[in-house]
């Protein structure tokens, strides 16, 4: 790249009143009287809110190819078109009761990035596109992350065919009936690298004054029920010396859950949801109690050591109470690092721009998640108010939306390359 270019480049900066404004239409279809949006995936609405987006990808410019779940990709081609193109990506389906920035704010952000280069007639190396997924939500139809999974060869296209709605409606079906069955088999469609720009949903860029989350990581996650057996006794006869408290066991465990995850900052999360208690009687020694175990770190190795230091306690508890205590392992997910390029270009984006920016790990899943076992992948993190999502107050600053795109921008050039 020549000074001049080079110079052209570095001082590229998108449109965020037209950004801001794009978001605001998108929100019109499915608006509700709360200020939210109620899009689910594959409704009518769903079908209206796609085509207006591919209709915008068309006066950019863009091709679309539709793949057999749905997915959308909306493409500009680069010099080299051998090249593998560099996404952006994210979903627009919404939760029943959903906000107008969850998904939507990285789909739009993507045909922002698009726009900006068509106004300053910047050729990039590499093609770039925009993608959205379909069903990211998993509201309507389960599994979630529908259409990245099946992309990812997670699960088939048959299975995610077959889901079904309440009311019996299947995937296949309101596909069709919206118009987005398209002819490209999911998964054969090339990435160079994905980037994917969310709100937070949680409060930790707001609580640290800080306008872009690089992200790391999503959560390594492992589910286990734990069982403590004692003895049922009469609550007034059994002096306490004798006792077989299964509960008074159980709540140590409990505390030792939450202990451990504040030993293991800043990512470690220890969570106690569910608790059901044997025989649950006002005047009965609990004999049994039964309750479920959430334990989430940013890498498998350091979810492995909580996992041996819960063992670890559960078997001296066990010990010294003289109780029965049984952990098992109900289900796991692992932890999913993005690369160290996407990060890296992420991060060199905020700092080039003069952005807040701190080290981020996403407790939520994303669609990048699945693409991040495709390809070099990346995540950028904008907040969102009081880290509120799901929900129809959902709500971020238009400077911190134009900041997020803004990184997008210069992130994706980086990978692209401009000559
Ligand atoms: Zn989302």
């Amino acid at each position: 790249m020549d000074m001049k270019t080079k110079r052209v480049v570095d001082d590229l900066r998108i449109d965020g009143d037209r950004l801001w404004g794009s978001l605001m239409d998108l929100a019109q279809i499915g608006a509700t009287k709360k200020g939210g949006v109620c899009r689910l995936a594959l409704t009518e609405l769903d079908g209206k809110g796609r085509d207006l987006v591919v209709g915008w990808a068309r006066m950019a410019g863009l091709t679309v190819t539709v793949d057999k779940i749905g997915n959308v990709f909306m493409r500009r081609p680069g010099r080299n078109n051998a090249l593998p193109p560099v996404v952006a990506g994210s979903h627009i389906d919404t939760q029943p009761t959903g906000g107008k920035f969850d998904g939507n704010f990285g789909v739009l952000a993507g045909l922002e990035v698009i726009r900006t280069l068509n106004d300053h007639g910047i050729e990039t190396e590499a093609p770039i596109e925009v993608a959205f997924w379909t069903n990211e939500e998993g509201s309507r139809f389960v599994p979630v992350m529908m259409g990245s999974g099946v992309f990812r060869g997670a699960f088939t296209l048959e299975h995610a065919y077959a889901a079904k709605d309440t009311e019996g409606k299947s995937v296949f079906d309101e596909l069709e009936k919206i118009g987005y069955i398209g002819s490209e088999i999911p998964g054969q469609h090339p990435m160079g690298a994905y980037f994917e720009a969310h709100i937070e949903q949680g409060p930790v860029l707001e609580a640290n004054a800080k306008t872009i989350g690089v992200v790391q990581a999503v959560l390594g996650i492992r589910w286990y029920d734990c069982t403590v057996t004692g003895m049922e006794a009469h609550a007034g006869p059994t002096p306490m010396a004798v006792r077989k408290d299964a509960l008074q066991v159980s709540t140590r465990m409990m505390q030792e859950v939450v202990a451990l995850a504040n030993r293991y900052q800043p990512h470690g999360r220890g969570t106690v949801g569910m608790v059901q208690v044997h025989p649950n009687s006002r005047n009965v020694i609990p004999g049994s109690v039964k309750f479920s175990i959430d334990l989430r770190n940013s890498t498998d190795a350091l979810v492995d050591e909580m996992d041996a230091e819960i063992r670890k306690y559960a078997a001296a508890l066990a010990a010294e109470t003289g109780l029965d205590i049984q952990l098992e392992l109900v289900s796991q997910y692992p932890a999913q690092p993005f690369h160290p390029n996407c990060i890296a270009a992420v991060q060199r984006a905020a700092d080039k721009l003069g952005y807040s920016s701190m080290p981020a790990v996403s407790g939520a899943g994303h669609d990048a998640v699945y693409m991040a076992q495709l390809c070099e992948a990346g995540m950028i993190f904008i907040p969102c108010k009081d880290g509120i999502s799901h929900n129809e107050i959902e709500d971020t600053k238009p400077e911190e939306i134009t900041a997020g795109c803004n990184v997008l921008l210069h992130a994706m050039l980086e990978r692209a390359g401009v000559k």
